[in-house]
């Protein structure tokens, strides 16, 4: 259903020298969903995402967001359009506090539509805000804490956080398990699975079971093509997939 298309990108090319590294590819992203590309090591993912995100620009091609042509946005552009990538947006400010780091992410982003209120309200009004990101990404306990010497996990958990106070309508997560154990990949799934329908989610992971349990649809990029797209099952069935990529995990 066109209709519902949140990201649409048609025939990106990104070439580095003789590589071509995103081959022609189409790919769209309906609101809402949570959709992952998986596919093995060098198939192009992580180029594709830096295309999305505006961090490099595509030889050919083009990328619709919110039915709006972006494709030669800036990133902080395409930040104000409500596309989102956790870690690029803000970094961590470590020697602050998990609600300061939250108030000052809601700050850059209602800061000149703010600036003609009462400071005590514009203040309230800001902190108000990051408790309840605070509380939405499972940091509720480690509000005080300061954000340096929050666990690995808690410290992604705040950059879904810091991502989440630019109001996107779609979120960037570029491989957001890697490094967690067990016991914080399970709070972190629950998190980016409460998303779905109100915030698409692109996710490129190599969990391959963390990325099973929460995508909506799953796209297979080899050799920079997208050779699989479909529902969880429908990749897990897929024999080219298999043959491709699954076969040799
Ligand atoms: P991985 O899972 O290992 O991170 P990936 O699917 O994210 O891989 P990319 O990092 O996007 O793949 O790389 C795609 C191809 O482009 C690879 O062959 C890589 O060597 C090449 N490549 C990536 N960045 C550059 C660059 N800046 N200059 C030249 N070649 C590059």
């Amino acid at each position: 259903d066109k209709t519902e298309a949140l990201l649409d990108l048609q025939n990106l090319v990104k070439r580095y020298g003789g590589l071509t590294a995103t081959d022609r590819l189409n790919l769209t992203i309906n609101n809402g969903e949570i959709h992952a590309i998986i596919g093995p090591n060098g198939a192009g993912k992580t180029t594709l995402i830096h295309q999305i995100s505006g961090s490099i620009a595509p030889n050919e091609g083009t990328i619709v967001f919110g039915g709006r042509d972006i494709t030669s946005l800036s990133m902080h552009e395409r930040v104000a359009q409500g596309l989102a990538r956790s870690y690029q947006i803000t970094n961590i400010f470590k020697s602050y506090s998990v609600l300061d780091n939250l108030a000052l992410a809601v700050q850059a982003r209602t800061g000149s539509s703010m600036r003609f209120w009462k400071q005590a309200i514009a203040e309230r009004a800001i902190f108000d805000e990051a408790h309840v990101i605070g509380k939405r990404v499972g940091l509720a306990k480690r509000i005080k804490t300061i954000a340096g010497s929050l666990a690995h996990g808690e410290q992604r958990q705040l950059e879904v956080g810091l991502a989440l106070a630019t109001r996107p309508k779609m979120l960037l997560l570029d491989e957001p398990m890697a490094g967690m154990g067990p016991e914080e990949s399970a709070r972190l799934i629950p998190l980016i699975e409460s998303l779905r329908s109100e915030i698409a989610v692109l996710l490129i992971e190599h969990d391959m079971d963390a990325v099973f349990q929460m995508a909506d649809r799953i796209s297979v990029l080899v050799a920079g093509r997208i050779i699989a797209a479909g529902t969880p099952d429908e990749i897990r069935n897929n024999i080219e997939v298999k043959k491709a990529y699954l076969g040799d995990e």
